[in-house]
């Protein structure tokens, strides 16, 4: 078991595959990063698989992989099937913002996915434009879809192949999609999509850069429930099931969730760590410390020495994040996962 100093029992990883990433969503990257080849300095498919295997032999349940974009990861497949082998193993899940996944929703299914997270936070092209600083007509490849129509047609792939429940992930902007937040729960209801809104967290390259845009979950629920359009009763979720808070909207079978991690953190059930795509141990998104695992691993650390250097970074676990009292935080979201 994987206990910290605060008595939380660590159950679940995000493993990050890839820094890269085919967006450069306003509140994670500058449009000045650049897309770095993969090299050697990522952890190979064999290194993540064997971190994985001890991780589940100590306790860990449920793995998500991250990126960058998971899905430019070169055979990606591969890795899925061979971790969805792993015993001990309850869920693998995947979250991605969508671009490629029509091209590999099957693959995936097939190779053991058990469900995606996409991540979307606007039905307008434009919007998807100036929140990605992609082109909107830009295609994912030559000669395909282009932006948001490339989205829509993963998630299509997805319940198409029963990658379920899957749940969209928006990160509200006050300014720029908070007005899309009624047409989004519309399009949640009508695909069978779990929706879910999410702060911002002063987290990457442009965090300072947005703090005018930060709003708070509360408001976002009042904005469906303010005009007395909607009714949402909250739904009591067990401790340790994730941050989200959930709402059944009344009168219809859809839900909606809702992860507040600044205006109202949930530490003190906090059950994830992050493994970096390079190989580092991230223990609280709010806190710039990691552990190295990737040295130990290349220098031959056998599996008990290597469980020895988890359990260290896992009692090095802090009780909570200083989102409040530090604006922002210059570690990466895309190099984090999320
Ligand atoms: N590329 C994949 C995707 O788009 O889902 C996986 C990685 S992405 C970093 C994971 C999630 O983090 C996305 O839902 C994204 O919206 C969210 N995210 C990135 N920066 C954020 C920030 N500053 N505040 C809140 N969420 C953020």
């Amino acid at each position: 078991m994987l206990i910290d100093s605060f008595g939380r029992t660590m159950r679940y990883l995000r493993v990050s595959v890839t820094d890269r990433c085919n967006l450069f969503c306003t509140y994670c990257r500058l449009a000045t990063e650049e897309m770095l080849p993969n090299n050697r300095e990522l952890l190979s498919f064999d290194e993540i698989i064997r971190l994985v295997r001890l991780f589940l032999e100590l306790g860990i349940e449920r793995i998500r992989l991250t990126g960058g974009e998971p899905l430019l990861r070169r055979n990606l497949v591969e890795l899925v099937r061979a971790l969805t082998a792993l015993p001990g193993l309850q869920e693998l899940t995947l979250t991605t913002n969508g671009l490629l996944l029509e091209r590999f929703a099957a693959d995936l299914r097939a190779a053991g996915l058990h469900r995606v997270n996409i991540s979307l936070d606007t039905l307008n092209p434009d919007t998807f434009a100036a929140i990605t600083q992609r082109a909107s007509g830009s295609p994912v490849a030559h000669g395909e879809r282009g932006g948001l129509a490339a989205v829509l047609a993963g998630i299509a792939a997805a319940l198409r192949v029963g990658l379920r429940p899957v749940k969209l992930n928006m990160v509200v902007l006050r300014g720029i999609n908070d007005q899309e937040i009624p047409a989004m729960v519309q399009f949640a209801r009508q695909q069978g999509l779990l929706l879910r809104f999410i702060e911002t967290m002063p987290v990457g390259a442009a965090g300072s850069a947005m703090a005018g845009q930060f709003m708070p979950a509360d408001e976002i629920l009042d904005r469906l429930t303010a005009q007395g359009d909607h009714v949402l009763l909250p739904i009591p979720t067990a401790s340790g099931s994730g941050p989200a808070r959930y709402f059944r909207i009344e009168g219809t079978e859809a839900d909606v969730g809702v992860i507040s991690a600044r205006s109202r953190h949930f530490c003190d059930t906090c059950n994830r760590m992050r493994l970096t795509a390079k190989g580092n141990l991230v223990y609280c998104l709010g806190r710039e410390d990691r552990l190295d695992l990737k040295s130990p691993l290349r220098n031959g650390a056998d599996d008990a020495e290597m469980k020895t250097w988890i359990q260290e970074a896992v009692s090095l676990k802090p009780a909570g994040h200083t989102f409040a009292q530090q604006e922002t935080h210059s570690h990466r979201m895309s190099a984090l996962g999320g």
